[in-house]
């Protein structure tokens, strides 16, 4: 088949198409997983004050060692109602404000405290324990820059520097239309000739990992009206998924109807197993997927080009699919015209693949944590080669 492209090709044609969404002012508690769209820059410095990292007592350094007076007791949220004069000490506790006129804290278990004296026997370092105010972050310092897709660590980081509302990408609103006569709905009986229908879950639960508001249109039949509605339906959303019908056969009507209905194709087929006959276009400003309907193709297929679309969409930095290195526990051997995606186990001993590497075996494909990138070749790879692989 000619015309096919490269996977690198295709992912270029499809990002090339991508114009990202427009934002919107998110509650920092529902941010999770949405991605910054300005960097946020932090509202005060962090800490916002010199504090202590002990519970203890705040001193001067150079009236250490020696006893001293406790002249006031400093809570969390309490500040000291004045500043420590030479030769004074000041309880204080975890996250207290380190008083004015102090310049350590020497911890409780380094201390004998008796009634309103302290005994520090040994001497205290200029600066021991105190946290220096702006010591994480200067107010005006980026926390979190645009394009990063927040995860816990980012939303506690901006939370602490203040934010209780942040700037990101809408999420997409995605449809996914199943397509073909033989699918049935999963908890219903099979008849003669049917199967059940896998792929509207399974891309539901993929897309939604990277913020995609996901719309399941009702499968249809291999039947040309019943695709015109729901194509209809499904295009007006930011980006259509349809799986199935993309192939050869004349039962295969999904791009018939889709450029009847003002879908300019992009490109379809992509030299890669599984997924070669991979359809992509654009109507406006919708992105239109035509999965093929194999459910091991439509999962890699999705992997490869259309997660990537989705982060593009929401402005994520580096929307390409993220490849790690490992070495092969075993030897492979290349596919001699396609480049070829094996589905594979991480172990301690490398990457191991699988048996069971046909494009209709998604229960195979369950065991699966990651997929090897083998490229077409006609040598076989030994155990122990270096290989690229994508996490699932
Ligand atoms: P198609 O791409 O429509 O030619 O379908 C290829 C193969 O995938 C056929 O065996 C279909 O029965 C199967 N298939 C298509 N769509 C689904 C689906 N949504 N769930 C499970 N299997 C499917
Ligand atoms: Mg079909």
């Amino acid at each position: 088949m000619a015309g096919l492209l490269t996977v690198d090709e295709a992912l270029r044609a499809v990002l090339a198409r991508i114009q990202p969404l427009p934002t919107e002012r998110v509650p920092l508690a529902e941010a999770s997983g949405r991605v910054l769209s300005e960097p946020a820059r932090a509202l005060c410095d962090l800490p916002p004050f010199p504090s202590s990292a002990m519970d203890g007592f705040a001193v001067r350094a150079a009236d250490t060692p020696g006893r001293l007076p406790v002249v006031d007791r400093v809570a969390a949220g309490r500040p000291a109602s004045r500043a420590l004069a030479p030769g004074e000490a000041m309880g204080i506790a975890t996250g207290g404000v380190v008083p004015e006129g102090a310049d350590a804290v020497v911890p409780i278990e380094r201390v004998v405290a008796s009634g309103e004296q302290v005994e520090v026997p040994d001497p205290a370092a200029v600066g021991a324990n105190v946290r220096p105010r702006g010591g994480d972050v200067l107010s005006g310092a980026v926390v979190v820059d645009a394009g990063a897709r927040l995860g816990a660590a980012q939303i506690g980081a901006l939370a602490a520097a203040g934010f209780g509302e942040v700037e990101c990408a809408r999420r997409p609103r995605v449809a996914v239309l199943t397509t073909g006569t033989e699918l049935r709905r999963p908890g219903e009986p099979l008849a003669p000739g049917e199967i059940y229908e896998s792929n509207g879950a399974m891309l539901r639960a993929l897309l939604a990992e990277v913020g995609a508001i996901v719309e399941p249109l009702e499968t249809v039949e291999d039947d040309e009206a019943a695709h015109r509605s729901a194509i209809e339906r499904g295009l007006e959303h930011d980006v259509l998924v349809t799986s199935g019908g993309v192939s050869v056969g004349p039962h295969d009507l999904v791009r018939r109807v889709e450029a009847e209905l003002g879908v300019e194709e992009v490109f379809w087929g992509v030299s890669v197993r599984p997924g070669k006959p991979l359809a992509f276009g654009v109507r406006d400003r919708t992105l239109v997927f035509g999965l093929p309907g194999n459910p091991v193709s439509s999962l890699v297929s999705s992997v490869l080009f259309v997660l990537p679309a989705l982060r593009a969409l929401q402005g994520e930095r580096d929307p390409e699919p993220r490849y790690e290195h490992a070495a092969l526990a075993r030897a492979v051997r290349p596919d001699p015209r396609r480049d070829e995606l094996v589905r594979a186990r991480l172990t301690a001993d490398g990457i191991e693949p699988l048996s069971g590497q046909e494009s209709h075996m998604i229960v195979r494909a369950a065991e699966a944590n990651a997929l090897i990138y083998v490229p077409s070749g006609s040598e076989e790879l030994p155990a122990g080669a270096a290989v690229r692989y994508l996490r699932l």
